[in-house]
């Protein structure tokens, strides 16, 4: 019997512009790290999200480690940051020695929780920044977190790896805090096969995670150095994928959209399925849809998954929260609930990750779609 097509969670959607802008590199034989298109690429970023200055970097992790070397953040600092998200998130925080404390979600949007931000800051007044995430592409309650932070004067800095296009109201997800990180790893809405692009208003910023990016070289003829710096610059031959991409973002959205659509219809007369909520102040790219069991289901996740991978479909569980992994047993988290498991716990436990490519042909939908349905006949 033959092989089963594979559909797959989200995986790269190539277009052709991606090829030519690399082929000009090539041709210019600017294959060396920087040139023309990083260049480009950062003023087309800083463009599309109506933020006012962009550094192109080799991931969005790079991107997150930049954002808190620029903030001061040092050995034994305290950062508040959202539980519920992949560990790249947090994991900048520990390669400087400080602390993340780990804020749950709110059931409204699945991002963080104000009331359990505000509970942390009880018990920590002086955080050196909050991380906050728009999870699957749904914007955060962004005025709530605002003004927290604006009342404990702590800098923002918005993960918006997987929320590139989503905005809230009306503005570009990623453009609210003091800094604001991209991805473009491969199973983002754009991919440059792996890259990142940090955000800000302020150009001192931008230049300088430009600068550590570079090995912070001093300006002098001879190669001085007064910081440590990093390797993490985006590639020309990198940056190219990303002009190519960035042309197709809002029709990568838009089937997000319509993938969100058809999930939400297909499933609406199963009372134990729900879809991830979406922000009624927002407008999300809908990079992962994800579905909710409702409690006391008696399909799990786990069938459902199983189900799928017979059909040779990839789903994915929820993020594990970060609250709940081994090697951050020792910090500190603060739930949204005052009693039983967390909001972020409840989630994971019950939710799960819906093929979101935007190849899935309308057979493909039928066939994910009927897989899942069938468990709940
Ligand atoms: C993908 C992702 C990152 C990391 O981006 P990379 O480019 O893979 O380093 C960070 N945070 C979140 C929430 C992500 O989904």
């Amino acid at each position: 019997m033959a092989e089963k097509k594979r559909i797959y969670l989200s995986c790269p959607t190539m277009h052709g512009e991606e090829q030519k802008f690399v082929q000009e590199a090539f041709d210019t034989n600017w294959v060396a790290p920087l040139g023309p298109n990083v260049t480009k690429f950062e003023e087309e970023m800083a463009a599309y999200t109506g933020c006012g200055h962009a550094a192109a970097l080799s991931a969005g992790t790079a991107a997150i480690h930049l954002a808190v070397k620029l903030l001061g953040i040092k050995q034994d600092d305290v950062v508040f940051v959202s539980s519920l998200t992949f560990s790249a998130t947090c994991n900048p925080i520990s390669y400087e020695k400080a602390k993340p404390v780990f804020i749950d979600s709110e059931p409204d949007t699945w991002n963080m929780s104000p009331k359990a931000l505000r509970k942390a800051f009880e018990k920590y007044p002086n955080p050196k920044a909050v991380v906050l995430v728009h999870l699957y592409g749904t914007p955060a309650k962004l005025d709530e977190i605002m003004e927290i932070c604006a009342e404990h004067n702590v800098p923002l800095i918005e993960d918006a790896a997987e929320s590139l296009g989503s905005t809230y109201k009306g503005q570009m997800t990623g453009t609210f805090g003091r800094i604001g990180i991209y991805s473009f790893n491969g199973n983002k809405i754009i991919t440059t096969s792996g890259g990142g692009m940090m955000v800000s208003q302020e150009e001192a910023l931008t230049k300088e995670a430009t600068n550590l990016a570079t090995q912070a070289r001093d300006a002098a003829r001879h190669y001085q150095h007064s910081k440590i710096g990093y390797n993490y610059r985006m590639s020309n031959v990198v940056a190219g994928i990303g002009r190519g991409q960035l042309i197709h973002i809002e029709e990568h959205k838009k089937i997000k959209n319509d993938i969100y659509k058809q999930y939400t219809n297909a499933f609406a007369d199963i009372e134990d399925i729900s879809m991830n909520p979406m922000n009624p102040d927002g407008d999300a790219n809908n990079w992962l849809s994800c579905i909710l069991l409702k409690e006391g289901c008696k399909v799990t996740p786990n069938e459902i998954m199983d189900a799928l991978d017979a059909e040779n479909i990839e789903s994915r569980p929820i993020w594990k929260p970060m609250n709940l992994q081994p090697v951050f047993a020792d910090c500190d988290f603060f739930s949204h609930n005052d009693e039983g498991i967390s909001v972020g716990e409840d989630i994971f436990n019950r939710g799960l990750c819906m093929p979101s490519d935007i190849k899935n042909t309308p057979e493909d939908m039928e066939l994910i779609i009927n897989t899942v349905r069938k468990l709940f006949a």
